[in-house]
């Protein structure tokens, strides 16, 4: 499919660009983001390519699962998790999200403020 071609996340699934991969399961590839936004930043995307928030359904909810407990295991080994993270998953423009393949980001290491930004 043309998108999937094309898409930067897809490519990093492939190995068509490099990335600092950290995990992955079955399901899950996670890596460090390339322009962090906290000390830890990972994302955690789904290998097949879904591209929003807006186009997921309940027959993901296995994937999602994956993606969370994979996210709270990496929390765990970064050390994060007794200071405290954020998972975020940003879906559509308003929101910031300018990747169309679905990303979960993992941030922690700093004090968040709230309500996001
Ligand atoms: P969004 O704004 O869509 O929620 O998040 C996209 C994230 O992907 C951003 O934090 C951005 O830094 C990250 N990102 C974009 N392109 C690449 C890339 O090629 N490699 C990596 N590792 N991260 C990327
Ligand atoms: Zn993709």
């Amino acid at each position: 499919m043309e998108l999937e071609q094309s898409c930067i996340f897809c490519k990093i699934v492939r190995q068509e660009v490099p990335a600092k991969r950290i995990a992955e399961t079955e399901n899950v590839l996670a890596f460090f983001d390339i322009n962090p936004a906290a000390p830890t930043h990972i994302l955690l995307i789904p290998k097949l390519h879904i591209a929003s928030g807006n186009d997921l359904n309940l027959a993901h909810g296995p994937l999602l699962a994956e993606m969370i407990l994979l996210a709270t295991d990496l929390a765990k080994q970064q050390q994060i998790d007794g200071t405290g993270f954020r998972l975020v998953l940003n879906t559509g423009p308003a929101a910031g999200q300018s990747v169309d393949h679905i990303h979960l980001h993992l941030l922690g290491g700093r004090e968040m403020g709230w309500p996001p930004g």
